[in-house]
């Protein structure tokens, strides 16, 4: 009985994390709020829309903002690029539930949240440099 109510507690925990890493997902890195219509770069990070036609316009050329890989733009479209379906849904869904507390409280929806972030990787995989 006891190891159960620890699995929950564990289990909570988690759910809380995932929560707060699935916002940080989320987050656009360019205009730091969540992603409106995200748009997959060919280096695999995913930006807003906007954010990434507005970097177009001000360089003619698409560099991603994190890794500095040129994206070539088909037709210098934007728009064509491909949606990053994942995120959106996610987006609408945490809109959409409003507080984290709701979030929280929802299993059915964690659990799909949880699965969720597993096919999303953030930038953590990226090497990190360490002072030498
Ligand atoms: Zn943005
Ligand atoms: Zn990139």
């Amino acid at each position: 009985m006891k190891g159960r109510v620890l699995e929950l507690s564990v289990m909570a925990t988690s759910l809380k994390q995932a929560v707060h890493n699935l916002h940080k997902n989320l987050e656009c890195p360019v205009c730091l709020s969540f992603f409106k219509e995200p748009k997959i770069l060919t280096c695999s990070h995913t930006f807003c829309k906007a954010c990434l036609e507005t970097l177009l316009e001000s360089r003619g050329e698409l560099l991603c903002p994190t890794c500095r890989e040129e994206t070539s733009v088909p037709g210098g479209d934007v728009g064509r690029l491909q949606s990053n379906i994942t995120v959106r849904s996610l987006v609408e869904d945490v809109e959409t539930q409003g507080q984290t507390e709701s979030l929280t409280s929802h299993k059915a929806t964690c659990v799909q949240l949880e699965e969720l972030l597993n096919r999303i990787r953030p930038d953590e995989e990226l090497p990190r440099r360490t002072a030498e």
